[in-house]
């Protein structure tokens, strides 16, 4: 068990810093004291009968509660079921209900908002969950989290019972992630020890990172982003992970500064908000080396702001909730690499494209970091898998040129113009860089003649552009006329996951 080690080998290092957007007091744990409230908390778990397999929901912000409780079900051979604090009763009913989990965790409040009364409501329905407990004290029918989970021996509602002999084996369920919804209903993604393992063991080899390490992340940790690189591949190297509780670009890099961050990662509109930011705020960001994006297209606009603005490397990387991280950006590729480049593949997995025409294909990929399949819906992850074993991604890939990929979109967002593929991702990049668009997506509409058309829906800045001004701009940068759009609709933002994707099905509805 790496905790148990780690806490033995260095118990004063720091495990967990957590600040709070509220203005609490940020709340640090070493190592040592991280291994005894897991040691507590897993004993909690067995007193409330959690089995084996059991899929426990964590429904909670960014803490030290959510990884220790987490660490905690692996003690007992439970299985973690992170759920974004963002999701509401549609989601928690219909991800519980397919988990069966009998153990709800979540926050009593956060941000205004009741978990108390959400959890009671879902708890009526799904008729699996025995237990709810609330992080912030109790209410009626669910229990405190301090005294349930942490309270002394013989402490009133203080539960205990026997963990020992029921560790997880590494190939036992570790966690169900549910992906991101970009696409339509979220996926319940398996994971084991070992394909968890494998994707933080390519992470910190391929980036070359060390055990004094300080890393944070701007997404939730209930995403799989944050999950695998701001807890579980932190504390597999023995670093220190910080968090905050809440999405604050002007607190992150009051936090970046402070605690002499040296890894972040975050979606490109996490890095938007830094950059933008730190125009203005000018904090000391010497210690920070190492910035890391994907989950989404990589704007090489961004990339130049990031190296002149924070002044530090970034990395590319593309992955999904299915498989962590198969290609990154290396360290020793030139700089600029992640504008042209969403990686090679990491040592351990493999990918390849299919259906070449030209040169763009279906991404496929196989190896370590491969997850089990999707919880309850076998018949669709066997969809995914090819005939000889490959899993496709959905995603569509070309080649960079330099034995890595670069992402196109993917196939379900495809614009066929007439036949004619308009390369989307590359359409939006170029937008980006017109003077009165702060935000674009490049979405199909229907269309009698050709079938599909372009439209490109802008989050102006200043003067909403007209379309005039968007070909304008295209023909200044080479653009091919059959790839701009034809149509250009003006909104205030644009339709987006918690972990910063684009929902363009959404868009596309409301094109008709
Ligand atoms: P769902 O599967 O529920 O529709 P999702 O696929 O967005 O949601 P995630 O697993 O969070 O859920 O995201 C994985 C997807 O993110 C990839 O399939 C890919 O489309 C996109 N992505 C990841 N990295 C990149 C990147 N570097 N460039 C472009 N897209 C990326
Ligand atoms: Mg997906």
């Amino acid at each position: 068990d790496d905790l148990r080690r780690a806490a033995r080998e260095h118990p004063e290092r720091r495990a967990v810093v957590v600040w709070h957007t509220d203005g609490r007091d940020t709340e640090t744990l070493t190592y040592a004291e991280l291994e005894r409230r897991v040691e507590r908390i897993a004993a909690g778990l067995a007193g409330l009968g959690v089995e084996h397999g059991d899929v426990v929901t964590l429904q909670l912000p960014n803490s030290w509660q959510l990884l220790a409780t987490t660490l905690a079900c692996a003690r007992i051979g439970a299985v973690a079921g992170p759920v974004l604090p963002i999701m509401r009763k549609r989601e928690l009913t219909f991800m519980t209900r397919l988990t069966k989990s009998p153990v709800y965790i979540g926050p009593v409040e956060h941000r205004g908002f009741s978990h108390a009364d959400l959890s009671e409501e879902v708890a009526r329905e799904v008729t699996s969950i025995r237990h709810r407990v609330l992080v912030g004290g109790g209410s009626a029918g669910a229990l405190d989290f301090d005294t349930a989970l942490l309270g002394e021996p013989g402490t009133d509602g203080a539960f205990f019972g026997d963990t020992e002999g029921r560790e997880a084996k590494p190939d036992d369920l570790a966690y169900v992630m549910f992906t991101s919804g970009t696409t339509g209903e979220p996926k319940g993604v398996m994971h084991s020890h070992n394909t968890l393992h494998a994707t933080n063991r390519m992470q910190i080899d391929a980036l070359h990172l060390r055990d004094d390490e300080v890393t944070a992340m701007g997404s939730p940790t209930t995403h799989n982003a944050g999950w695998t690189w701001n807890f579980t591949m932190p504390l597999l190297l023995g670093a220190t992970c910080v968090h905050i509780d809440n999405w604050d670009a002007g607190l992150m890099l009051r936090v970046l500064e402070t605690e002499r961050v040296s890894f972040f990662m975050g979606a490109p509109p996490f890095l938007v908000d830094l950059i933008d930011r730190q125009r203005e705020q000018k904090r000391d960001l010497s210690a920070l080396r190492t910035f890391a994006t994907g989950s989404a297209p990589i704007p090489p606009v961004l990339v130049e702001q990031a190296r002149d603005v924070l002044g530090c490397r970034l990395y590319a990387l593309w992955g999904m909730t299915e498989n962590g991280a198969p290609t990154i950006t290396r360290p020793e590729d030139p700089e600029m690499r992640a504008a042209e480049s969403d990686g090679s593949p990491v040592p351990g997995m493999e990918i390849r494209i299919a259906g070449d025409e030209d040169g763009t294909g279906r991404l496929q990929v196989r190896g370590a970091t491969q997850c089990l399949g999707y919880f309850g819906r076998p018949e669709v992850y066997a969809d995914n898998l090819t005939d000889d074993g490959w899993f496709d991604t959905g995603d569509l890939a070309r080649p960079d040129g330099h034995g890595g990929i670069r992402i196109a979109g993917r196939d379900k967002d495809v614009i066929s113009r007439g036949g004619e593929k308009v390369p989307v991702v590359e359409v939006e990049a170029a937008l980006l860089r017109h003077p009165a668009i702060k935000d674009v997506a490049v979405v199909a509409y229907p269309d009698d003649r050709l079938g599909e058309r372009a439209c490109a829906v802008v989050v102006p800045q200043g003067e909403p552009p007209e379309l005039p001004s968007l070909r304008e701009h295209l023909d200044g940068l080479g653009m091919a006329k059959q790839y701009w759009p034809e149509r250009v609709e003006h909104v205030g933002e644009l339709p987006t996951t918690p972990s910063g994707k684009v929902q363009k099905f959404r868009l596309r509805e409301q094109l008709v």
